[in-house]
């Protein structure tokens, strides 16, 4: 068994082939966290839970959404399925698609909504940062939720900050040709790793569609970067997952 930690399946790009997608998957032993990033992406994302069951959601909000009855919307709907989710996320901040200064501190007072709410449903937090990592750590440090950091584009100091706090770190399929993610995978201890597909983004093959089996690549990679055996890398990423998501089985 490996785990997908974080991917997209009710994404469009999966329309005409999502059983498919999911049943190659499931029959090469992948378990997947699917995550939403709007209110409509929360409905189709329980639905898919639902119908498979080995495909867990977490529920969030793109951080670039700024619309404030968007955010309500979403904060009511995680609170209202909290029982059915494994996290809260992708959530964060967002400084790529983001530039005014307004609308950044915009993205803080929501991204501390969502802090506080999973401090209260004690649910963990799958974050989104892009161009924004020291912002995030700042706002997370004095926080006691547990963390993982999805597809972290940190420096190697933020890195190490991350580690020290005993945050995961989520290395995804795009470690097959990013020397940056390759030299966060160094850094990270195992024990500290869980592996993602970002499906359909991030593919191993740029411009092409990922898709959650390619979860097994990144294994692969890692286990070449840190002279481990595969087994270990699957065995110990999947461990990690589990525990995060609190998977029962
Ligand atoms: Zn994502």
């Amino acid at each position: 068994m490996i785990i997908d930690a974080h991917c997209h399946l009710h994404f469009p790009q999966f329309n005409e082939d999502r059983d498919e997608v999911i049943s190659r998957a499931l029959d090469a032993g992948v378990v997947m966290i699917n995550s939403a990033v709007s209110p409509g992406g929360i409905r189709s994302t329980l639905k898919l839970s639902e119908e498979y069951g080995k495909v867990y959601s977490t529920l969030g909000l793109s951080p670039s959404e700024l619309n404030d009855s968007i955010v309500e919307e979403t904060l009511e709907l995680i609170e209202e399925h909290r029982k059915e989710i494994v996290a809260i996320g992708e959530v964060g901040l967002d400084y790529y698609w983001v530039k005014e200064r307004e609308n950044r501190d915009k993205e803080k007072i929501n991204f501390k909504k969502f802090i506080q709410l999973a401090d209260r449903l004690n649910k963990p937090l799958v974050i989104h940062s892009r161009d924004a990592e020291s912002d995030v750590l700042d706002m997370l440090e004095p926080e006691d939720t547990d963390v993982m950091l999805h597809c972290f584009s940190g420096t190697i100091n933020e890195v190490k900050k991350a580690v020290s706090r005993g945050y995961l770190v989520s290395i995804p399929a795009s470690i097959i040709y990013s020397k940056q993610k390759q030299k966060i995978a160094r850094e990270t201890p195992l024990e500290l790793i869980v592996l993602e597909t970002d499906s359909p983004f991030l593919a191993p093959k740029p411009r092409t569609r990922n898709e959650p089996l390619n979860v097994k690549k990144v294994a692969e990679k890692i286990a070449e970067i840190k002279g481990l055996d595969l087994e270990v890398v699957e065995m110990v990423s999947t461990e990690n997952a589990k525990e995060f998501f609190g998977l029962g089985f």
